[in-house]
């Protein structure tokens, strides 16, 4: 097992990272600037640099249980035109970091995107003779059926770039789609749960194996610093008010469980124990 790997009773979580980088995060979420990071001292080292700025981190995490393997959420991509510069035409070595783990890409059963933003749903396909084809040729890719609803009527993100036509569309071109309520059951033991606010369809994923469990945040926060704020919403959250109300019923769900919280935006260590700290809360790692 590497760093990037987890154990939760029979299931297995492996991360691949994407980009991962200190700085860039105030665009997300507004209200981290120096002085607010500051008083937050348990965010240093791991979560914030001597400068204040905020560690993040784009990555997949692949689930394996003993009955399937599981993409969670597929980052950026590369070849795609986005309006992000540090996005547009990107180049990594994704495929291949991802290959080194000992999965093979014709191997994965299940996709699932968290929600359809521009760095959940990337790796979702790969451009292949100049045109778009889905990477995981063997998977059923999940969707919510609420947030496909939501991009689908209209909604397209002008912000970032055409996403839903070269990281969706194709997929159901391919007819690897399936449409699913958000309390779907992916797996004996994974379990998609409804946390609406960031996306209309916004959902987590709950791992449950031989007494053990963890929960995978995707954006219902974008930083360990929430857990300490709240209230502090991300820019690009759909729903601020819905957004604040499920991070404070999921955190005081989990805060003093033995649930390993994995967040899909946490720079290294990425997981980590949340406790309960006065009338809020923070990440043990
Ligand atoms: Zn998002």
């Amino acid at each position: 097992m590497t760093a990037n790997q987890w154990q939760i009773g029979k299931i297995k979580i492996t991360r691949v990272i994407e980009i991962e980088a200190f700085g860039g995060m105030r665009r997300i979420l507004p209200d981290a600037d120096y002085e607010a990071v500051k008083a937050i001292p348990w965010l240093f080292p791991h979560f914030a640099d001597a400068d204040g700025r905020l560690g993040a981190s784009i990555h997949t995490l692949i689930v394996e249980t003993p009955d399937c393997r599981i993409v969670v959420d597929t980052c950026v991509g590369n070849d795609k035109d986005r309006l992000v510069p540090a996005w547009n035409q990107l180049q990594t070595n994704f495929l291949s970091d991802f290959q080194a783990t000992g999965y093979a890409l014709d191997s994965i059963d299940r996709v699932l995107c968290t929600h359809l933003h521009v760095d959940h749903v990337g790796w979702n396909t790969r451009l292949q003779d100049g045109r778009w084809v889905p990477t995981f040729a063997n998977a059923r890719y999940l969707m919510g059926a609420d947030e496909v609803a939501f991009w689908q009527a209209g909604s397209d993100d002008e912000r970032f770039g055409p996403i839903y036509a070269d990281s969706i569309k194709p997929i159901f071109d391919a007819g690897l789609v399936d449409l699913v309520s958000a309390d779907h059951q992916v797996a004996p033991g994974v379990r998609m749960i409804a946390t609406p606010g960031h996306t209309p369809g916004h959902v987590s994923v709950l791992l449950e194996s031989a007494g053990e469990t963890a929960f995978i945040t995707g954006d219902m926060l974008h930083h360990p610093c929430q857990f300490a704020r709240p209230h502090w919403c991300a820019s690009v959250d759909h729903d601020k008010p819905q957004a604040i109300r499920t991070r404070t019923d999921i955190f005081e769900r989990f805060a003093d469980s033995p649930t390993l919280i994995i967040g899909t935006h946490f720079a290294t260590p990425t997981v980590g124990h949340l406790v309960r700290d006065g009338d809020v809360y923070r990440l043990d790692v």
